[in-house]
């Protein structure tokens, strides 16, 4: 189990460079391996959206400070998501766009700047049209995620989630791409290990 750091948009209001910048760069310089969730979610708004700017910017100099990658949340704020991209680019930072459901564009944007997507149990759900997106990501910048203890994928749906259910999100997408299960298993873990720099068994 590797642990993260860093503070998610809806906390954006409460967080105070002066007293958390100190304490999250002494958990990315110690075991944590990536900076996050962070990002933006215009869509609940629960912090001021200059403020949740002003977070997520913080914590991409922290990334580039460190050397770890970037585990980002965006909903309804594909615009300014796409800037912070740009500025995590010129900085020499990339990550995850995590629970991924957003539009084509935004993921290729992330995909020309080097970054990840991943897919959660969204996916297995009946509401679930855009199959085109499983396709667009190229495989060596493919992940999977629970999201655990929420969006249990189906047949477990409505049920606390569990790490072990995302071999149901792995076939979905399998089947989305034409892909063998087992073989796109061994591809994300590989992808796992890449980006956040992880001592795993091999798969
Ligand atoms: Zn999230």
């Amino acid at each position: 189990m590797f642990a993260t750091a860093g503070v998610h948009p809806h906390d954006a209001a409460a967080f105070d460079a002066a007293r958390d910048v100190p304490r999250l760069r002494e958990m990315l310089k110690g075991s944590a391996v990536a900076v996050g969730e962070c990002g933006l979610d215009y869509h609940y708004d629960n912090s001021p959206r200059e403020t949740q700017r002003a977070t997520f910017a913080a914590q991409i100099e922290l990334a580039a400070e460190t050397g770890k990658p970037l585990i980002v949340h965006t909903r309804d704020a594909e615009d300014d998501t796409r800037a912070m991209i740009r500025q995590a680019r010129g900085a020499g930072v990339i990550g995850v766009l995590h629970c991924y459901t957003g539009s084509h564009a935004l993921a290729e944007t992330a995909i020309d700047a080097g970054w990840y997507v991943s897919f959660s149990g969204i996916i297995t759900f009946k509401k679930w049209l855009d199959d085109d997106l499983l396709r667009l990501v190229p495989d060596d910048r493919l992940l999977v995620e629970s999201d655990s203890p929420y969006l249990a994928p189906v047949p477990f749906r409505g049920k606390r989630n569990e790490p072990a259910w995302v071999a149901h999100t792995v076939t979905r997408l399998a089947a989305a791409r034409r892909e063998e299960p087992r073989q796109l298993g061994a591809t994300t873990t590989a992808n796992t290990r890449r980006l956040f720099g992880l001592a795993l068994p091999a798969a």
